[in-house]
């Protein structure tokens, strides 16, 4: 009770062309909540976060955003409305100052927030915070980052938006094992803080284990759904994605 929904995907269709990615697939995000989205390889996920973000169009359902339909809108309007989005692979801007970058993720606020500087230096602040990490190599430029420092950066820009949900698109893709377990402790850390996030993961041991909910796409539509530990007692589960 008291609960809200800040994302549903309602029987969602979408893909490239003539082939159909997702078929129908329905999730939602509690306010306040960490959801985990797996699946296997090609199983759609990175597809579904590309309609979240209105990069894609979907062929037919819905998108709410705190309650309000968006699958129709473009992506900066997405982004305006306080979904943020840290994609697969990252997408930094590689010859970009760290600090650039961030402030770049800042810009979607340009059009409706007069005091924009000092409001994106208070939110760099907050970022800087998080992570001393991209404070002491600011001034460096994002490419030459190591990989673990280049998906901070990315979770970064995204909170730099101020976004009501973050979008992570696997953190953990090409990241040692112990950079990925950093990268977890940040996920945590942005869970304390209440903030609420899609996870979307290949991997899924790490994922379940910050989640308060978690969907397995397969197939192009929801195949199983449940709390981590639900989902950890699930023969199918266990032997495809926790094995
Ligand atoms: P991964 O973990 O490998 O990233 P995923 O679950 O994120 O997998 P998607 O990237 O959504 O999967 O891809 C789903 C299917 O759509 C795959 O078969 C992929 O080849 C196809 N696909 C993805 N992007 C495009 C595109 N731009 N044009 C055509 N087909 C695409």
């Amino acid at each position: 009770l008291g609960e809200s929904t800040m994302l549903r995907v309602e029987n969602l269709h979408a893909g490239y062309g003539a082939s159909e990615v997702l078929s129908g697939a329905s999730f939602e995000v509690r306010t306040g909540s960490v959801v985990a989205l797996i699946g296997a390889n090609g199983a759609g996920k990175t597809t579904a976060m590309r309609v979240l973000s209105g990069m894609l169009k979907p062929s037919k359902g819905k998108v709410l955003l705190d309650g309000k339909e968006v699958q129709h809108l473009g992506a900066s309007r997405i982004s305006r409305l306080g979904l943020a989005h840290s994609p697969e692979g990252r997408k930094i801007f590689a010859p970009l100052s760290v600090e650039d970058n961030l402030l770049l993720g800042a810009y979607t606020r340009l059009p409706k927030v007069f005091g924009f500087a000092s409001k994106a230096g208070a939110d760099l602040e907050k970022v800087y915070a998080l992570f001393p990490r991209l404070h002491e190599r600011r001034k460096q430029a994002a490419g030459t980052l190591s990989g673990g420092e280049q998906q901070m950066l990315a979770i970064g820009r995204a909170l730099m938006a101020n976004p009501k949900i973050i979008l992570l698109d696997e953190p953990s893709m090409g990241l040692a094992p112990v950079i990925v377990q950093e990268v977890f402790v940040i996920i945590n850390k942005l869970k304390e803080a209440g903030i609420t996030m899609l996870l979307v993961e290949q991997f899924a041991k790490s994922a379940l284990e910050v989640a308060d909910y978690a969907y397995v796409l397969e197939h192009g539509r929801i195949a199983v759904e449940g709390t981590p530990e639900e989902l950890a007692k699930n023969e199918r589960v266990l032997a495809a994605y926790l094995g």
